[in-house]
């Protein structure tokens, strides 16, 4: 069954309910400030129309990995502040997310009032999915929303084990929307071209093995280009390589070739002496000893820009190059742009390659950017995400 969207949840009335937002605020901070506070912008259209319908509305995330203990760092105290301003009313915050005190809050709430609770990972349970937490957590609210697209691939007790305790259970607007713009990316128009870039080949075998029987077309760039390179024994020189990941990738690389669609490796590379901005560079077919490949070279740039050209479906996660340096961006600034200018439907996922397309302003012309960098790579490869099983499951 489809998960309940935000649509049904008012229409059946929220009115006076407590309703459990599970969002993702895991915001950067700086001094104790909020910095780029992209994340909580994508989720308050869903915060908005629950308040505004007259739900009384518990707030609940993570922030970054305080190891299962209270930890100030981590305090998403700040986050309660900017929620408020950016919604317009004031967010209360209890220093709790479950117990007398959060319970006691939450009883306190009218119809329309948010509060914002503490970093559930304050708590080791959290990660752990462990029931007891789960409970303590559903007790709070009758009613729960999941609007945390970028943990909706973990099976934790607030994505998860939460799920069956509660009366109701519905997807957020930016949980819906996600799902929607992923799943034409598993039910492609074709040509679907597939780009995969960024630093480590094991965080992405998964997903490149699954493309490769998927996709039309699959360009692989960026540092895990070299360990597939290696692989065919072709030399790397000093480039960032995972040597135990080498059959992997040989094997991969094998997998594509039956499949028909052989990986799209690069065939010349930017080559440096060293990973500093400044250092001498060049263009290479072959990288030489002593240097290290740092981005995609121009031959390798036009041809993904030309298969981005003729494709009616684009997924990109990964920058194609140590994008940080401009000396080393321009492969990224390739694909970026010819990703843009397609007529594909084009969808971006990754932090580090979201950052790669708003630095160039490119964003609005991308179909859809992925707020979940490792949940958009386990839902193209074909796996269940946890916190949607859970909610396509439920009451
Ligand atoms: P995303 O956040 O989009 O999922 P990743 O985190 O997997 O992307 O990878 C991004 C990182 O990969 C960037 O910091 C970039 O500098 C690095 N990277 C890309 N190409 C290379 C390379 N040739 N050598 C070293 N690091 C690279
Ligand atoms: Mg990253």
């Amino acid at each position: 069954m489809a998960a309940r969207t935000i649509d049904a949840l008012l229409a059946d009335g929220v009115r006076g309910r407590r309703v459990f937002l599970r969002a993702d605020l895991n915001v950067p901070l700086k001094d104790g400030t909020v910095g780029d506070d992209t994340r909580i912008r994508a989720t308050l259209p869903t915060l908005r129309r629950l308040l505004d319908a007259g739900a009384r509305v518990l707030v609940a995330s993570h922030l970054g990995r305080p190891k299962g203990k209270p930890d100030p760092k981590y305090s998403l105290a700040p986050v309660a502040a900017r929620l408020g301003e950016l919604l317009g009313r004031p967010v209360a915050f209890t220093p709790e997310c479950v117990g007398p005190e959060a319970e006691a809050a939450a009883a306190k709430l009218r119809d329309g009032d948010a509060l914002l609770l503490e970093n559930l990972r304050f708590h080791a349970e959290e990660e752990k999915n462990e029931p007891g937490f789960a409970a303590a957590l559903a007790r709070l609210a009758d009613v729960y929303v999941n609007d945390a697209f970028g943990t909706a691939h973990r099976a934790h007790a607030s994505t998860a084990g939460i799920v069956p305790l509660v009366a109701r259970a519905a997807a957020g607007d930016l949980l819906r929307g996600e799902l929607e713009q992923l799943r034409r990316v598993l039910e492609p128009e074709r040509p679907f071209l597939c780009l995969l870039g960024g630093a480590k080949v094991s965080d992405k075998l998964a997903v490149i093995e699954a493309m490769a029987q998927r996709a039309d077309v699959v360009g692989v760039g960026g540092a895990m280009a070299y360990t597939f390179l290696r692989a065919q024994g072709k030399p790397v020189g000093k480039s960032l390589v995972e040597p135990e990941r080498e059959t992997d990738a040989r094997r991969v690389l094998a997998a594509a070739q039956a499949a028909g669609h052989p990986l799209l490796l690069p065939v010349d590379h930017v080559v440096a002496q060293e990973l500093a901005a400044g250092a001498p560079e060049r263009v290479v077919k072959e990288i030489p000893d002593g240097w290290l490949g740092v981005d995609i070279g121009p031959e390798t740039a036009a041809r993904f820009a030309a298969e981005a050209a003729r494709a009616r479906t684009i997924f990109w996660n990964g920058p194609m190059g140590v994008f940080e340096i401009d000396a080393f961006a321009k492969g990224t600034e390739a694909v970026a742009r010819a990703v843009a200018a397609s007529g594909a439907h084009s969808v971006v996922g990754g932090g580090d390659s979201l950052a790669a397309v708003n630095k160039l302003g490119l964003g609005a012309r991308i179909s859809h950017l992925s707020t979940g960098g490792g949940a958009s790579l386990e839902f193209v490869e074909g796996r269940e995400l946890p916190g949607v099983a859970a909610l396509e499951r439920a009451r």
